[in-house]
């Protein structure tokens, strides 16, 4: 941008120049003017002074009346500081007031001489040969009786006019001086509130510019100004109107990014990244504010998904397709990503949209376990029923004892297959009601809810020779479901009583802890390996089939207190200890 000066210093030194201006020519014309009529008005004077010279030839000019004649020509020249001369119309001097005349040669030839013979108006301005100096010369014609006797002269040096005239042209000057510097200071005074005026709406411009669009410009007290002032601080309303409707669009659409689960990335057309959500910084562990403005390939070393998006630009049409995210865990992203164009139809960049299927993915894989699961361990205890009953229909029916033993075996079976699918069916109630929310809770006690447990399982307990000890506060009350809680402990007490030698005792306690409610179910049994603890939540995970099976095992028991502990907001745990026992704690929010 070019240096700009001040308004003030661009127009007020033209102000003074076009005042100076026109003083100085003011004054020039004036004094010349003046000149002028002074030096008319001394050729009157002198051509009057000339006359009066004439007149002193009373008769005519003879050469006896010569020294008269010259004596008071040069008395007159003396006292009006003129001089006078008489000139013949020969040409011959007859008088002069400064020099001797005899010695002075013909006059014919000067200027004035020879106009005022021809009856014209004689005046000159020349160098006198005489005297040597810048003389104004006026003649006139001295008659007698209608006839041309001489010509009288009178001259008075040019620098004579010119030093009368000076004091004049000194005070024209000094008034023009005067009238300058008031005229300076006036139009300083007059320009000020403009410029004023003019700071103050360009400060003004500079708010607006900075962003302050609430600022109310003021135009001074000129049309045009205020004029200027109405339309800028209008064009502010406007501008802060669009901007409030722009922001509240980005805010809105920043909303709906931010609550976005899929994360979205925006690049433009050379792979620079424009825009991506929150979703997206965890997706790619990346700081948006840091990523943004950068090639893709250096924010996020993905050559993959640097394919798909180089795909998706060179594009028409959406694409969709399946990427890799390596890490730990390896993700699985569904992509969808679509170009981008403006008005005009040319390409922008392009808007892709990733979907973390790696969790529907695993919980598909584990439905399909799950369903497997489900058909091998129903097929086991079928196909022994099958087993046998064949074995019976095939003869071995009319074998009493064995008959009996084999019948046995399909009634421990066909029990078993009840209990699995009796689990199975409390699990996906459970499940189901979970997901519905329609699981109840309210206060209770949770002595009594032990009370209820203790007695289910006391025989078992006794048939095993293990103690069966419960303790826990009677006001002790929690936002529970009653029969599901119950439901729960008797799981983990019979599992507890499962794997505990004869002998071992069960405890089970409720207290306060920390504003929490915390339940231990404890026991003296073989204790869970470290490696399995992770794992004994899982469905149909067993530590050891055999023995599960042979206790009565479904391998779903800890599933369904998992799945009950959620349903009441709270968190399961297990500590154990190989061959010392293991400990299930259940946390509960305190009401
Ligand atoms: P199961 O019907 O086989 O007992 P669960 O889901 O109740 O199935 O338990 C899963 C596995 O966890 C059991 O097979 C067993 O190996 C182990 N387990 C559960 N509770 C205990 C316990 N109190 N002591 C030792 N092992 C246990």
């Amino acid at each position: 941008m070019p240096k700009r000066r001040r308004l003030l210093w661009y127009l007020y030194p033209s102000y003074l120049l076009i005042i100076l201006l026109s003083l100085v020519s003011t004054a020039w014309f004036a004094s010349d003017w003046l000149y002028d009529v002074y030096v008319e008005k001394m050729i009157s004077d002198l051509s009057a002074r000339a006359s009066l010279v004439g007149t002193c030839l009373a008769r005519d000019p003879s050469p006896d009346q010569r020294p008269e004649i010259d004596a008071i020509v040069k008395k007159l020249g003396a006292s009006t500081a003129t001089r006078f001369t008489i000139v013949l119309p020969s040409g011959e001097v007859f008088a002069d007031s400064e020099v001797d005349p005899s010695i002075l040669p013909s006059h014919a030839e000067r200027p004035e001489i020879i106009a005022a013979l021809k009856g014209e108006t004689a005046r000159s301005v020349r160098r006198s040969y005489t005297v040597k100096t810048d003389m104004l010369y006026v003649a006139v014609l001295v008659k007698r009786n209608e006839e041309v006797v001489a010509v009288a002269r009178a001259a008075i040096p040019v620098s004579d006019l010119t030093e009368i005239l000076r004091p004049v042209l000194l005070n024209i000057a000094l008034a023009g001086l005067l009238i300058a510097a008031f005229a300076g200071l006036a139009s300083l005074l007059v320009s000020r509130p403009l410029i004023r005026t003019i700071r103050e709406m360009k400060e003004g411009a500079q708010r607006f510019a900075a962003g302050d669009l609430f600022y109310r410009m003021d135009g001074g007290s000129y049309e045009e100004t205020g004029a200027l002032a109405e339309a800028m601080n209008r064009m502010a309303e406007r501008f802060h109107v669009r901007l409030a409707a722009v922001t509240s669009q980005r805010d809105e659409l920043e909303a709906v990014l931010r609550g976005m689960v899929e994360a979205v990335l925006v690049v433009d057309e050379h792979e620079t990244i424009v825009r991506l959500n929150r979703s997206a910084e965890t997706l790619f562990r990346v700081d948006a504010k840091a990523v943004r403005g950068r090639r893709l390939l250096e924010a996020i070393r993905n050559n993959d998904l640097r394919r798909f998006i180089r795909k998706v630009l060179d594009s028409e049409t959406p694409i969709e397709e399946s990427l890799t995210l390596p890490g730990e865990p390896e993700l699985l992203l569904q992509a969808k990503g679509s170009f981008m164009k403006d008005g005009s139809g040319r390409p922008t960049g392009a808007v892709v949209v990733l979907n973390d299927m790696t969790r529907l993915r695993a919980l598909e894989k584990i439905r399909k376990d799950f369903v497997a699961n489900v058909s091998h361990e129903l097929k086991t205890p079928v196909t022994s029923i099958k087993g046998f009953l064949e074995t019976l229909n095939e003869g071995a029916i009319e074998d009493p004892e064995n008959a009996r033993r084999f019948l046995d075996i399909v009634i421990k079976q066909a029990d078993r297959l009840g209990m699995i699918i009796e689990d199975l069916l409390s699990l996906s109630r459970i499940e189901q009601e979970a997901e519905k929310g329609s699981i109840s809770l309210e206060p209770g006690s949770l002595a009594q809810v032990f009370e209820a447990v203790s007695k289910t399982c006391r025989d078992r307990a006794v048939e095993k020779e293990i103690s069966l000890e419960w303790n826990c506060d009677a006001d002790l009350i929690a936002m529970i479901n009653p029969t599901l809680l119950e439901q729960a402990l008797v799981n983990l007490i019979d599992n507890a009583v499962k794997y505990s030698e004869p002998g071992k005792s069960v405890t089970m306690s409720a207290e306060l802890v920390d504003g929490e409610i915390v339940i231990l179910v404890r026991d003296q049994g073989f204790g869970i390996p470290r490696e399995h603890l992770n794992r004994v939540f899982e469905r149909f995970y067993r530590l050891d089939k055999g023995r599960s099976r042979e206790v009565g095992g479904t391998g779903l028991g800890l599933a369904i207190v998992k799945h009950i502990v959620n349903a009441h907001n709270g968190k399961i745990l297990v500590e154990s200890v190989v061959g010392r026992g293991s400990t299930f704690s259940i946390r509960l929010p305190a009401i």
